[in-house]
């Protein structure tokens, strides 16, 4: 049924046209609908500058703008959304908002917000459109929210065996309300400086997206063989297409199903990449049942630990100048580009936490602020995994030993050098713990330590040791 109603639709982290649910909403309520996009001046204020992530945004909304037709899209800069306009309710309209859910404590409370200033004759209608599934409606028999991975990863299968991933189709074409006369606002005018997107490889805006997704497609088989080795082109590098919404997490996971369902060869990389985008919603369903995540180890057990507080190491780590390879490159590939690869993730939480001792919040606080990709449910489930404090976390006893982790994943060293070029000369051995070459080796490679490369800021198996006497103690 369609009515004449005015439907607004907020685009928020759904930056697309294609299956996007926000829109179907409101194009399944009413003929025309007039989309708007809101620069939160409260996001936008904390952000640094540059900042490759509103560039990002930025991109996918000029892109927008055009296919909807140019000026159509309304944006504004302002606190808690898009309003309706008087001239709507004169004409005895009653206004609409349709977005998509977001399940981030501050955006909840943005919506809760945003409906009060809105008025009471003005409808807030969310619907699921960044999660698989909805957060919290998978239950144990119990009827208790999962807090183990596998369970969840089990019924998740089950709940996506019944019924697939239709994606939604919604035909836009001259159901758009006429434009706006203001023009989108430059980066500049938003406080920022272009820096043309140096720092990220990727396509951007919705059609970069598609062209990432088709380009996976065809390497998806290989996903599971190559997907930890950061030298290699294992992963699908969509994440921010993700985070921002330029790809439809359903047309990806429909992709990696018709894979699966048809293609024997690479059905075991379609399973594994799909195991991931289960992790995701695990993550936000996580978020959404045990919101105090944000502040606290979900762990209470865990919530003792006595982290160090050692400012020139962290400052240390931050820089990539911890002495061991694998870590110090991994840094220098989130500070230079915005994106880190997974098995990274892991290595350099690990060593944060628990080589150096330090508070995984310090760590997450990090991430928030250099990922492209960031998004506090999966950082905060990443951390907390790595740190030991999460659900369904590594165990504190398993500790990544950085050498180790280096010679397993980086077996020439191939990342290592591309990262740290003064270290290229080293043979694929000794690249991974450069302080055990000796000294005239090290000179014939054009390497001091201390001056060209550091020496380790700590010793592995003495802060293994400091570990285990912390969550021992810690964790009771
Ligand atoms: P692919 O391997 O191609 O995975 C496909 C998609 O699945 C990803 O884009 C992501 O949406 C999802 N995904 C994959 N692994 C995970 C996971 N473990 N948890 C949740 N979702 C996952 N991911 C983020 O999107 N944002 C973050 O802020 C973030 N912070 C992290 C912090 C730590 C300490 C760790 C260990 C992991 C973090 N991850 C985060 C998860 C993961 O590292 C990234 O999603 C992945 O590296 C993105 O690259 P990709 O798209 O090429 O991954």
């Amino acid at each position: 049924m369609t009515s004449p109603e005015t439907q607004l639709v907020w685009l928020r982290r759904d930056l697309r046209l294609a299956d996007n649910a926000a829109i179907c909403s409101a194009l399944a309520a009413a003929q025309r609908l007039q989309p708007a996009f809101v620069f939160d001046t409260e996001i936008l204020d904390a952000l640094p500058d540059p900042a490759d992530r509103v560039e990002f945004i930025w991109h996918a909304l000029a892109e927008l703008d055009l296919n909807f037709g140019a000026g159509r899209l309304v944006d504004r800069q302002a606190r808690s959304g898009p309003r309706t306009g008087p001239a709507d309710r004169q004409r005895g309209r009653r206004p609409r908002v349709h977005a998509a859910a977001d399940y981030e404590p501050a955006a909840i409370e943005r919506d809760d917000v945003g409906r009060q200033l809105a008025g009471q004759d003005t409808a807030l209608v969310l619907v699921r459109d960044h999660a698989l599934t909805e957060p919290g409606s998978l239950l144990t028999q119990a009827g208790k929210p999962y807090t183990v991975f596998t369970p969840y990863l089990r019924r998740w299968n089950e709940q996506i065996g019944q019924n697939g991933f239709d994606t939604l189709a919604c035909p836009l074409q001259e159901r758009l309300l006429p434009g706006s006369p203001a023009p989108m606002p430059t980066l500049q005018s938003l406080g920022f400086v272009p820096t043309n997107l140096t720092g990220l490889p990727i396509a951007l805006g919705e059609s970069g997206g598609a062209q990432q997704l088709a380009e996976f497609a065809g390497r998806i088989g290989q996903y599971q063989a190559l997907r930890n080795f950061p030298a290699a082109v294992g992963p699908s590098y969509l994440s921010v297409h993700l985070r921002f919404g330029t790809v439809s997490i359903r047309q990806a996971a429909q992709m990696a199903w018709q894979t699966l369902q048809a293609d024997r060869a690479a059905a075991e990389g379609a399973r594994t990449w799909l195991n991931e985008l289960a992790w995701r919603d695990f993550y936000f369903h996580i978020l959404q049942q045990f919101p105090e995540v944000c502040t606290q180890a979900f762990r209470a057990d865990m919530r003792a630990v006595r982290w160090e507080d050692d400012d020139a190491a962290f400052a240390a780590w931050c820089a990539g100048r911890t002495g061991y390879p694998l870590v110090d490159a991994a840094m220098a590939q989130i500070n230079r580009t915005g994106y880190m690869h997974n098995r990274l993730r892991m290595v350099v939480a690990s060593f944060l936490t628990k080589d150096l001792g330090i508070h995984w919040q310090r760590g997450e606080r990090y991430f928030a602020d250099k990922l492209n990709d960031f998004d506090l449910s999966a950082n905060n489930g990443g951390w907390q995994w790595a740190a030991s404090t999460g659900c369904d976390a590594q165990p504190y006893f398993r500790i990544f030993n950085p050498v180790s982790q280096s010679e397993k994943f980086d077996p020439r060293g191939r990342f290592i050098r591309r990262y740290l070029p003064q270290l290229a000369a080293l043979s694929d051995k000794e690249i991974h713990a450069p302080w055990k070459v000796d000294t005239a080796r090290l000179a014939a490679c054009g390497i001091t330590l201390g001056r060209h490369y550091p020496r380790p800021i700590v010793d592995h198996a003495s802060a293994r040791k400091r570990t285990l006497a912390r969550f021992g103690a810690g964790a009771s």
